[in-house]
């Protein structure tokens, strides 16, 4: 367990964190890229969750097709998925997520968002959903940097947002690339398994502490501050 006593910034991961958007993003891609002669697995989708739409294509295309997807290709089959996410039943809210953003406001902490997605319609949602807690100025989104998770990249960039060192931060992810990428960017990271993979999976990124749900997590948020 890490102490987080200290902390000034809460650096929250969006999909499967602050929204039960996993299932479509699942659907999603699997069905792109069967239209696109390939093939993704659900557990790959959760595997390669957290990094930007261009680098899962390009790593899809070069393990099945042997080269990578040009860059007409990368935002064809993108826009196909973001399509079809776009006309699926509105994600709901993760249960707890406003119940920790609430915990984490009152004990004085900056909350930012740092997620790899570029689903643009949810981006907007957020700041609807979590209105109070968070401005786009405070969120961190595939548009915003050129190297997306697994790198610590997207980590640093809302660390430099927040004005804070890595010690004074803590991340909130749900998947193994993100788990890698708060670990890479030295920041005290808390993995939250709403998904299918084995708590393992996740484990051996590195996080200081493992949850199974984000109520779980808040119910546990005040005991963690003292
Ligand atoms: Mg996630």
């Amino acid at each position: 367990m890490c102490s987080l006593k200290n902390k000034n910034a809460v650096l929250f991961d969006m999909d499967g964190v602050l929204y039960d958007s996993m299932p479509h993003h699942v659907a999603a891609w699997t069905r792109t890229f069967a239209d696109f002669g390939m093939h993704m697995a659900p557990c790959d989708v959760y595997m390669n969750e957290g990094c930007t739409g261009s680098y899962t294509i390009s790593k899809v295309s070069l393990e099945q097709r042997g080269r990578e997807a040009t860059a007409r290709e990368v935002e064809e089959i993108y826009a196909h998925k973001a399509e079809i996410f776009r006309t699926m039943p509105e994600v709901g809210i993760m249960p707890g997520a406003l119940e920790l953003m609430w915990k984490v406001k009152a004990c004085g902490l900056q909350i930012l968002i740092v997620t790899g997605s570029g689903q643009k319609a949810l981006i907007e949602r957020v700041l609807r959903d979590f209105d109070g807690f968070i401005t786009r100025e405070r969120m961190v989104t595939s548009f915003d940097v050129s190297r997306g998770k697994p790198f610590p990249d997207p980590y640093l960039k809302g660390l430099a947002i927040a004005g804070v060192d890595a010690s004074e931060a803590v991340v909130i992810e749900n998947a193994p690339l993100g788990v890698h990428a708060g670990v890479a960017a030295g920041i005290d990271t808390i993995a939250v398994n709403t998904g299918p993979l084995p708590d393992e999976v996740l484990l051996r990124e590195g996080p200081c502490m493992l949850f199974h749900s984000m109520p779980e997590l808040a119910g546990c948020w005040n005991e963690l501050m003292k």
